[in-house]
């Protein structure tokens, strides 16, 4: 008994307790941490997923699910012919592998730091386009745009390859 009081003891001055006032003071996450999803945009405010369906089919626990519509110029919500209509993740299922963000082509979907998710009901488990898409930058227009004719053909940017 003694024994074990004794490395009570040491460890309280050798290694003194970090408690961490959560939810007021947050750890930082590691760098390549996969957390919520958000559904990116362009600087102009168009929306980079494109309806193709990519991550959906690479997702190991089909918790994806995704409609496409078709853009145009009056009523644009991406580049290129379509745009994702319907865009679901299931958060009871997702087990945050990233394959998803792995198979997008235009960088659309990406796992970030957020971890900070319950809920009480399996429907709220369930998140919809309006909640994984990111806000709007300042001073652009909201999705749909109005835009040049013949201005965004192109559904998939030319992209650098990744480095990290
Ligand atoms: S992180 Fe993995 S399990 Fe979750 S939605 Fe993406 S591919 Fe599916
Ligand atoms: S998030 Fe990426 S892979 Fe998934 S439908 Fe949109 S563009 Fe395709």
């Amino acid at each position: 008994m003694l024994r074990g009081l004794l490395a009570t003891l040491k460890e309280m001055v050798v290694d003194p307790v970090t408690t961490v006032q959560y939810p007021e003071v947050k750890r930082p996450v590691s760098r390549r941490y996969k957390g919520r999803h958000t559904l990116k945009r362009y600087e102009n405010g168009l929306e980079k997923c494109i309806g193709c369906s990519l991550c959906a089919a690479a997702c190991p626990a089909d918790a994806i699910f995704v409609e496409a519509s078709i853009n145009t110029d009056e009523e644009r919500y991406s580049p290129g012919e379509r745009y994702a209509s319907t865009y679901e993740i299931n958060f009871l299922r997702c087990i945050f592998c990233g394959f998803c963000e792995d198979a997008c082509p235009t960088e659309a979907i990406v796992l970030g730091d957020q971890y900070e998710m319950s809920f009480t009901e399996r429907s709220q488990s369930i998140y919809d386009k309006a909640m994984l898409l990111e806000p709007v930058p300042a001073g652009v227009q909201p999705t749909p745009q109005k835009t040049e004719p013949g201005k965004f053909t192109r559904s998939v940017p030319e992209m650098q390859d990744p480095t990290d």
